[in-house]
């Protein structure tokens, strides 16, 4: 029997269960997550509107419903909870896949300003990620406004960043409540976007549109939001070189700037919302108005032909009652795991973690902790198949050589581990589909810890 640890129930987490499982008949795995609900970030990332790419959650279902996989939630490993070393005791072996949670920062004046938020706050908060409470949030956890505090007396309201996620939090706020309401969105957040009064939204990428970092697909669906027009300025596409020859381009940089010379060439946007798409401004300061964030100031950028952009000493002001920072996620340090911070990612071989260069025996990562925070979800199946493939070729050292105990579950229990197991996370999904049938909606998440916790002990026999 080989006894596995899979850290973290998100699409890498899950891949690495299941070629566990596919390949080994031996192997015993344990999937473990600080949150009671599984699939990470596509259940907390992916946003509402995204029912396709939400729909993977029934794969990654079968993967947890596996004979020899059992999802253990609300158990944290590092330095609040389980520590690293206690697990390896338990374990043959153990696999990080534990993502990369936190944001980069601009570094720039006036970011921590009311009204200043980073995207993943507002994709926490629209997601229903119980750490955006607000009040009900344990002490420790940092609490985003409940209510309408992102979008409250907004008009105006810069994205900065050119990537997936920011057309995702660009789209959500040019989001119509008709359309929203059919999502599993909590109410509060779908109560608080009906009531914005948004209209322009701006996404400014510092680079050139040859540069941007988000897909076509993605793209091309601003244009289809109701009610909203989208427009590119000409001349800034004009400076980038590549626009206008984009026959040399990689595939989806190539379809990006068609579409968005389609878009430059066509009239004024119509529609009660506005989505400008902005390009080679660099931002150097948010400027306070009334104690809040009131625009943001950038530089206009050149291309340096070298792929990047040089400032050019020329400024422009945006107005936006409301900013949203999204310039892509880091990793953040797990007490117990080496760490490099320059990369925000653990030092790896092939998926073996290094500590000081040297492999640790039976201790491995997957998905963004391994290779940091790019690739959509399906790149993280070849990710964990090479990191399965290093655990089971090391698996005829790891097992002999090692005793583990019996079962690590009563022995969690033991040291005050009460993990919500399936049973649990199945009463979670219960009480938001009854939520979702007394609100007149489809499934509405549960945003909070208490009422997540609360529906979970209602599945679990003698814990109500
Ligand atoms: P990303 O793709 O890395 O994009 C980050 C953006 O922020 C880039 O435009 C980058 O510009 C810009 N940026 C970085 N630092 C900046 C600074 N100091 N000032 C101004 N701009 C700055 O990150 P992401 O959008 O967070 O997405 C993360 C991953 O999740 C990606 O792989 C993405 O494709 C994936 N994702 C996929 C989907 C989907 O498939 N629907 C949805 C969401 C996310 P430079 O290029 O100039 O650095």
């Amino acid at each position: 029997m080989l006894r596995v640890a899979v850290v973290g129930s998100g699409p890498s987490g899950c891949y690495v269960a299941q070629s566990l499982v596919e390949q080994e008949c031996e192997a015993y795995v344990d999937v473990l997550d600080r949150l009671p609900c599984p699939y990470g970030l596509v259940r907390y990332g992916v946003a509402p509107d995204h029912e396709k790419i939400k729909s993977l959650q029934n794969s990654l279902r079968a993967v947890l419903e596996h004979d020899r996989v059992r999802f253990l939630g609300g158990v944290e490993v590092g330095a609040r909870g389980v520590p690293a070393a206690r697990l390896r005791e338990l374990y043959h072996a153990v696999v990080y896949c534990v993502g990369a949670a936190a944001d980069r920062h601009l570094g720039i004046p006036g970011e921590d300003l009311p009204g200043s938020w980073s995207a993943t706050e507002f994709v926490s908060w629209y997601s229903a990620h119980p750490d955006s409470a607000g009040p009900s949030a344990p002490p420790g956890r940092a609490g985003a406004p409940a209510g309408n505090g992102f979008v409250r007396n907004a008009r105006s309201a810069v994205v900065i960043g050119a990537g997936n996620v920011a057309v995702d939090v660009t789209r959500m706020l040019a989001r119509g409540t008709a359309e929203l309401s059919r999502t599993d969105m909590p109410q509060a957040a779908l109560t608080a976007l009906a009531a914005s009064r948004v209209t322009d939204i701006h996404m400014v990428g510092r680079r050139g549109p040859s540069q941007a970092r988000f897909t076509t697909k993605e793209l091309r669906e601003l244009g289809t939001l109701p009610d909203t027009g989208v427009a590119v300025d000409p001349a800034e596409l004009a400076l980038d070189p590549a626009c206008t020859d984009p026959s040399g381009l990689p595939g989806t940089q190539r379809r990006n700037v068609e579409v968005l010379r389609g878009w430059a060439g066509s009239p004024a946007p119509g529609g009660a919302r506005r989505i400008r798409l902005r390009f080679f401004l660099r931002p150097v300061a948010l400027l306070p108005e009334a104690g809040r964030v009131g625009a943001v100031r950038f530089e206009r950028t050149a291309p340096d032909g070298r792929g990047g952009v040089t400032g050019t000493g020329r400024h422009e002001e945006i107005e936006a009652q409301l900013v949203l920072r999204s310039v892509g996620y880091r990793g953040v340090p797990l007490e117990g795991l080496p760490f490099d911070a320059a990369s925000g990612t653990v030092p790896h071989l092939a998926g073996r973690v290094l500590r000081a260069g040297v492999v640790a025996p039976g201790e491995y990562v997957a998905g963004w902790i391994k290779r940091g925070p790019t690739g959509v979800i399906g790149s993280n199946r070849p990710c964990a198949k090479e990191t399965v493939a290093s655990l089971l070729a090391d698996a005829p050292a790891l097992v002999p050589g090692r005793e583990v105990p019996g079962d690590p579950l009563p022995l969690l229990r033991a040291e005050g581990v009460e993990p919500v197991e399936w049973a649990g996370w199945r009463a979670i999904e219960r009480a938001e589909a009854e939520l979702g049938a007394s609100l007149g909606r489809g499934v509405v998440k549960l945003p909070d810890w208490e009422s997540l916790l609360a529906a979970a002990r209602t599945g679990t026999p003698g814990r109500v």
